[in-house]
């Protein structure tokens, strides 16, 4: 950080003086901006729209529509292509992926404009007596990862219908009634939240739904599928629906078949609700189509590493993501901030709540995957000590408030950043979740044990048990939540912890009976982060990550490499003169810490060569908790499943 600022201001002083020559009261002034697009009336559109995808050219990966939408009138018409998505936070809908369109009716074609401002927005003129505009356009989905999130596989497809849909302005999207249909290669199995309607000559129709639960209701599909049902007998069954690059990594052992259906069963203990009729987990197992983790009411999207069931011990780090996406459907999709529910998917959403939505979604998928036994008690502690770990050493926090981080799926939206120590980056997720570890600690504490988290759980998300109607709630509707479960100034307690610069919130780890420190080796949960990531974690000693290449793909901000002047982006060629690879360099650090000679590492960054001298003997330091002596384990009662 201090190395860094003299440069910096140098900079902002060379801004201010060409702006000072350039002042002036002379030159343009603003045209006056296009008319604004209709805005989302609460009325029903009249007609169903009826939309068919041809999802069978996996080779190339494009999605070919086919949508017949009805129309009341002539007159100017406007089409939306879906902008903010839910679960995105962010105008995040792909719509440079939007190709083809053409517009016909009565057999003409139409001339269509795009709007100038928002290029979401497509206006055309309906001509008299035309009673359905006819629309055929492309998603063309990536086909190199550089282009975006892999979708299409010649082995599996994520079907998500906001980007193969256009919807009219000027209603709100629960108003709007769409018949969707698809066809998928032939053999292909699918899973989805939709109902099916009918089958015939290859195109599957599904029952007639809102354009939101259309949004809603994505699908998996591909050549080898399983389905595996999580809560036999249930009223509102709960099912798991696999695709996979390969048979053989489709098949699911009774530990962990047993391990997904407590799942279920301790979120029922949890809120004591449901918010679906039915819900389906869509799970990836890919190395090809890319991850995601995207929540909705009945279902949720969770494409992780092929190996997750055939590797079952070694990729337990990726096991708190079903606990988190299935958290959501309570979380996130059923009770919403208030400001970030939106009335369709073209108006901007505010994120100020994310520290709840996110915050204490990621709080519940941890602790739900330690009380199902996806994880052990020790992996959850793991999980709790990197997250302890990473805010204690997040120098962003010197200058940057928690609140301030839930604008960055808007600001940034997950493009890579150079500096995340520094910069913060939806930070909302894990310090949302050391807020919550506080929170629950502190009424498990004041209550003798009697209540905690999960009170305030129940109370806030177990209403309306049934319902997938969302309910919106405000800062003010959490604070009364949880005061009906412990009285406590709640308004302050959060509020410095989200507006305050002040230490990471660790006091929850404390409270809970244990102590933050650093060990030489990486801890059972850590190691398989490395493994299912396929990185060397050295962000607490050297304060790099790397990659399998050697690439740097986090240099902690003013950390020891970063000060020998590392940067991400750079590789590591070689350690001390020896060709790099991660063990070499661990040994590396080791050896360090008894000798006076720097860690001489040469980087290679563009066409440049360099050798940096780290003079780091501190060794090997990686997070754990240590149990401190006399004090209640409130974080093992926690972490223990219910009965
Ligand atoms: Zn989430």
């Amino acid at each position: 950080m201090r190395s860094a600022l003299p440069r910096l201001a140098a900079a902002f002083a060379c801004i201010f003086v060409i702006s000072d020559a350039a002042a002036q009261t002379d030159g343009p002034t603003p045209l006056p901006m296009p008319p604004p697009i209709p805005a989302p009336q609460d009325k029903p559109y009249p007609g169903t729209i009826k939309l068919s995808v041809d999802a069978t050219d996996t080779i190339r990966a494009i999605f070919r529509v086919h949508e017949t939408i009805p129309v009341a009138g002539p007159g100017p018409f406007t089409l939306l292509y879906p902008k903010w998505l839910p679960g995105n936070h962010g105008p995040t809908g792909p719509i440079d992926k939007f190709a083809g369109l053409m517009i016909r009716a009565g057999g003409k074609t139409l001339a269509w404009t795009r709007d100038t401002v928002d290029v979401y927005a497509f206006h055309v003129d309906v001509p008299d007596g035309a009673k359905v505009l006819d629309l055929e356009f492309q998603f063309v989905s990536p086909v190199a990862s550089n282009e975006g999130r892999i979708v299409m596989t010649p082995d599996m497809l994520d079907l998500q219908w906001n980007a193969v849909a256009l919807y009219p302005a000027g209603y709100y999207s629960r108003q709007i009634m769409i018949e969707p249909s698809v066809r998928l290669p032939a053999g292909w199995q699918y899973g989805t939240a939709l109902e099916r309607a009918s089958e015939s000559g290859g195109v599957t129709t599904f029952k007639p739904v809102s354009f939101n639960t259309l949004v809603d209701s994505p699908m998996f599909a591909g050549r080898y599928f399983e389905r595996v049902d999580l809560d036999p007998g249930a009223k509102a069954p709960v099912h798991l629906d696999i695709v996979a690059d390969r048979p053989d990594e489709l098949g699911i052992t009774p530990a962990a078949l047993q391990a997904h259906r407590n799942l279920v069963q301790q979120a029922y203990k949890v809120f004591g609700s449901h918010h679906y009729d039915h819900y389906d987990f869509l799970l990836g197992l890919s190395d090809v189509m890319s991850s995601i983790g995207l929540e909705h009411h009945r279902s949720s999207e969770d494409a992780t590493v092929a190996k997750y069931f055939k590797d079952w011990d070694g990729t337990a780090a990726s096991r708190s993501l079903l606990s988190h996406e299935f958290t959501h459907s309570w979380n996130g999709k059923f009770r919403r901030p208030a400001d970030l529910w939106t009335a369709n998917f073209n108006v901007p959403m505010r994120d100020s709540l994310l520290w709840v939505y996110e915050g204490q979604t990621t709080f519940w998928g941890e602790v739900l995957a330690a009380r199902s036994g996806l994880w052990t008690k020790q992996q959850g502690l793991d999980a709790f000590a990197a997250d302890a770990a990473t805010y204690a050493n997040r120098i962003g926090r010197e200058w940057r408030p928690l609140q301030d981080t839930t604008n960055d799926p808007i600001a940034s939206q997950r493009r890579p950043i150079p500096w995340r120590s520094w910069q913060r980056s939806e930070d909302y997720y894990f310090e949302g979740e050391l807020v919550w570890i506080d929170a629950d600690s502190l009424i498990r504490e004041k209550t003798g044990g009697a209540k905690s988290l999960d009170d305030f759980a129940r109370s806030f998300f177990g209403v309306d048990n049934g319902s997938y109607v969302t309910e919106t709630y405000t800062f003010d509707d959490v604070v009364h939540a949880l005061n009906a479960v412990l009285p406590y100034d709640w308004a302050t307690f959060l509020s410095t912890r989200l507006n305050d610069i002040r230490p990471a919130p660790l006091d929850g780890i404390t409270r809970g009976g244990y102590k933050l420190v650093y060990t030489d080796k990486p801890s059972d949960l850590g190691k398989s982060g490395e493994r299912v990531r396929k990185t060397t974690d050295l962000l607490f000693s050297l304060g790099v990550i790397i990659d399998r290449t050697g690439a740097l793909t986090e240099v902690m901000w003013d950390g020891p490499a970063f000060n020998a002047g590392a940067t991400v982006g750079a590789t590591i060629v070689a350690v001390n003169g020896v060709a790099y690879d991660g063990d070499l360099l661990k040994d590396a650090i080791t050896d360090a810490k008894s000798s006076a000679q720097p860690i001489q590492l040469l980087l290679k960054r563009g066409d440049r060569y360099e050798t940096i001298s780290i003079p780091y003997h501190g060794g090997l330091r990686y997070p754990d908790l240590e149990r401190l002596p006399d004090t209640p384990a409130l974080l093992d009662a926690l972490l223990a499943p219910k009965n």
